[in-house]
């Protein structure tokens, strides 16, 4: 059987470190989420969000508005928390009413203060190689995870399904960086389990249950990343996960697995940050 890569222990420890780093802080960092709509999913997630924040003292505010909100009042908000001192660290809820241009409100989030790292300035330095201000929140913490289990990534065969820019764009870059030979699949790549096959490390970011043993070797190590709620609202991810784990080496679980490594990178993300912003001063 795989060893379970157990993302809500890994969560515990870091977090606990975080917990006291930050108790000796005069001053608190600030996490300020805007939230547009009622979503359901977007309201339990900023409120987890905003609960593991205040859980080690960092403070959060949710700024919420209705879904009919003009983009540019959307936009005069940024600005506005962008030149506030007290704000460390901005995170916009995704998804976005169609009417609001994403990519218009994420790039005008100050680089210094974009805690997802979307901004075209933060996107742009991973991809050159550079070093952003802070990595996007679900890859940091799939590499945090990897880590902890000691897996390494250099040379290994690494397939990402999914080519997003919260997850399968960056992480694919991240992998890169970390010596990763990567291959990146999406819902146009034919012959999908010929390239899963080839895996040493599968990451699944499909947001669909498409993952079963047969597409795997045996004692590749895999990283669901996907969540989806079945007929009877049991939250699952994108892998057979009873048949897998029985030819893995490794695998996480959902839930339980990255969803809370993405939480505990945004906090890290949000100290790094507010510590960036003192220096600057
Ligand atoms: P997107 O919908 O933006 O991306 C999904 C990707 O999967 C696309 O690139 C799509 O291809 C690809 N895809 C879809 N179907 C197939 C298929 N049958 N075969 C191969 N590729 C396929 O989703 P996100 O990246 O935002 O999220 C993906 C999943 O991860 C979701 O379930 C989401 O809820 C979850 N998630 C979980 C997080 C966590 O913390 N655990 C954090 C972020 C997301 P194409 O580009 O061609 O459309």
């Amino acid at each position: 059987m795989a060893i379970i890569l157990d993302g809500k222990k890994l969560k515990e420890k870091i977090l606990e470190n975080l917990k006291i780093k930050i108790e000796g802080f005069e001053k608190k960092p600030l996490l300020t989420v805007i939230l547009v709509g009622n979503d359901p999913a977007s309201m339990l997630y900023v409120k987890n969000k905003k609960m593991t924040a205040e859980n080690i003292g960092i403070n959060s505010e949710i700024i919420r508005y209705p879904s009919s909100v003009l983009e540019d009042e959307l936009l005069r908000k940024i600005h506005e928390l962008n030149k506030d001192d007290n704000v460390s660290a901005i995170l916009v809820q995704l998804p976005l009413p169609k009417h609001i241009s994403k990519e218009k409100v994420i790039s005008i989030i100050s680089p210094q203060k974009d805690v997802d790292g979307f901004t075209p300035y933060n996107f742009g330095k991973l991809f050159s190689g550079d070093e952003p201000f802070v990595y996007p929140c679900t890859p940091t913490g799939i590499l945090l995870l990897l880590d902890e289990y000691n897996i390494d990534l250099e040379g290994k065969h690494t397939v990402i399904v999914g080519r997003s820019n919260i997850v399968g764009k960056p992480l694919s870059q991240m992998m890169l960086n970390r010596n990763a030979t990567v291959t990146i699949c999406h819902s146009h790549t034919k012959n999908l389990p010929e390239i899963t096959k080839t895996a040493d490390i599968l990451v699944s970011a499909a947001g669909k249950n498409i993952i079963e043993e047969k597409m795997l070797k045996p004692g590749c190590v895999v990283v669901d990343v996907g969540i989806s709620k079945d007929s009877t609202g049991r939250i699952h991810g994108d892998v057979d996960f009873e048949n897998v784990s029985k030819i893995a080496s490794h695998i996480t679980p959902v839930p339980g697995g990255v969803g809370p490594m993405t939480i505990t990178a945004l906090m890290l993300n949000t100290l790094a940050l507010f510590e960036n912003s003192k220096k600057c001063l």
